[in-house]
């Protein structure tokens, strides 16, 4: 008799199978002229404070929708919300990221022609939602000055396929002696050329370049 072993990359399948959804959501995204930022990074970063900022800053000329994801809860959704903004909430039970599909289910009944720009906001963790493209426009990274010095040295992955790289909380860097540069210097080594902002998404600093930097 014949013996067949077949080899099977499980984990390549399952990359495989999720790129092909973000590329499928990424066309939806493009058909329908709505711009769409992936934005990452570990709990307590500030990346709601961020899109909160962007959104008080962009509202006025554009229609925005917020897609929140979270183990659990609709904290971030809701503080979106209360800036006018729409919201959906994706609570992703034990997964601790956001995949393609789980962004096509959750935009389904969404007229999404509505919109001009979606914020993503991935479950705090920097490490596999960047594993795992949604079909977003830009994936963008933010860190602050809040998690001590190594969260770029520790996560190379995370900021190579990255588009942006955000440092968020730099009003508080003085008071931290946090070392800002450093951690710039710390994405060039990994990184040469993509684009790093310094921002306070709490007093404004740099929220409008980094709107500009999106191209909204
Ligand atoms: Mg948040
Ligand atoms: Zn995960």
């Amino acid at each position: 008799m014949e013996e067949k072993t077949v080899n099977i990359d499980i984990r390549k399948d399952l990359f495989g199978a999720n790129e092909d959804a973000a590329a499928l959501n990424a066309a939806k995204f493009k058909e329908h002229g709505i711009k769409v930022f992936d934005i990452m990074g570990s709990v307590g970063t500030g990346k709601t404070q961020l899109i909160e900022a962007l959104c008080d800053l962009i509202a006025d000329d554009h229609k925005i929708l917020m897609l929140a994801g979270d183990l659990a809860t609709r904290i971030d959704a809701d503080r979106v919300s209360s800036h006018g903004v729409d919201t959906v909430q994706i609570n992703t039970g034990t997964a601790c990221h956001l995949d393609a599909r789980m962004v096509k289910v959750a935009l389904n009944e969404i007229p999404l022609s509505d919109y001009d720009v979606m914020f993503i906001e991935n479950v705090g963790n920097l490490i596999c939602p960047a594993g795992y493209s949604l079909g977003a426009m830009k994936k963008v990274v933010v860190v602050s000055v809040t998690e001590g010095p190594y969260m770029v040295r520790k996560h190379p992955l995370t900021i190579k396929r990255a588009d942006m790289i955000v440092i968020n909380k730099i009003d508080l860097a003085q008071a931290l002696e946090f070392d800002v540069d450093a951690l710039v210097r710390d994405v060039r080594e990994v990184d040469a050329d993509i684009p790093v902002l310094k921002i306070s998404a709490k007093t404004g600093e740099g929220v409008r370049e980094l709107a500009k930097q999106l191209g909204i």
